[in-house]
């Protein structure tokens, strides 16, 4: 009996002594990954060259979701067009066409397509985009990204949808969106692919809408810098906007400049193509800014 008291004893000491050593280990092994994303060195990140308003442009799109934390690939990105049997060859040449495009932006990561094995598929002019819903209408276009895990920001897959009537602008917005981009919440007085919904206030006239809503594949100047600038090797992915803006030494002025208040809940409604109907008809301007509820 004595001896089975002992045992029972002794086993218990030894479960408790692995979990105790476990459970250092899990908070050692958690800091160093925090540490990870705090890694950030402000002067060689300036040197990529850009405008405040770049810098505005990349705290407004580059920290995403509720952490408000950046997400990117450090992985080489491998496209594949899961139903490419099924579209016509320019809608894969479009693809390639984006690949072109972002490839230098996102260096060193790589991307390139490829026939299977891909880490971001993409599925083109589709009619649904979930086969067990019907949609009331075509869709657009979405795109979904890897959940974070305990651990890690780090984007290792990614699927892109497209719709049957969406306009080749819509695919580049949903890869920005692969690539880590979230729409802004602020407006821009220049053309934003990944703030699409959004015209720009100075266009008066509808041609220029017009023109606006087919340019095919256009990144603006500040976008592109800022892809470069979430893809610089000094951005780990999950580093937060808070420590950013503290190893940019930004004051508490730029921060009110720079930092959208994303932490107070609402819902933001850009003016829409109808409103500028409107406006030609009216010749009022209306919707000039977003209302926030
Ligand atoms: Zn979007």
């Amino acid at each position: 009996m004595a001896a089975m008291v002992r045992y029972i004893a002794n086993t218990l000491f030894f479960v408790i002594v692995l979990l105790a050593i476990l459970g250092v280990a899990c908070c050692v092994f958690e800091a160093s990954v925090r540490n990870e994303t705090r890694r950030f060195d402000a002067e060689k990140f300036k040197q990529i060259g850009f405008s405040d308003d770049e810098l505005s442009l990349f705290c407004d799109v580059a920290f995403t979701g509720d952490e408000i934390r950046v997400r990117k690939w450090t992985d080489n990105i491998f496209v594949e067009i899961k139903n490419i049997d099924e579209i016509e060859p320019y809608a894969v040449e479009e693809v390639d066409s984006i690949i072109a495009i972002l490839a230098p932006l996102i260096a060193p990561v790589k991307i390139q397509r490829v026939e299977s094995g891909g880490n971001l598929h993409v599925y083109r002019r589709v009619e649904r985009i979930d086969p067990l819903k019907p949609e009331k209408y075509c869709p657009r276009g979405l795109a979904r990204i890897n959940k974070t895990s305990a651990y890690s920001w780090d984007i290792n897959f990614a699927i892109i949808f497209d719709g049957c009537d969406a306009s080749s602008q819509t695919l580049m917005h949903e890869f920005e969106h692969a690539l880590g981009l979230n729409h802004p919440i602020k407006l821009y007085p220049y053309y934003i692919t990944i703030g699409r919904s959004v015209i720009p206030q100075y266009f008066r006239t509808m041609r220029e809408v017009q023109a606006f809503r087919s340019q095919p594949f256009y990144l603006s100047p500040q976008e592109k810098t800022v892809i470069r600038m979430l893809y610089s090797p000094e951005v780990r992915p999950g580093m937060h906007i808070d420590h950013f803006a503290a190893r940019m030494e930004m004051s508490e002025d730029e921060k009110e400049k720079m930092i959208p208040q994303i932490r107070i809940p609402r819902i933001i409604i850009y003016p829409s193509p109808d409103d500028y109907f409107e406006n030609e008809k009216t010749g009022k301007p209306k919707a000039r800014q977003p209302k926030h509820l």
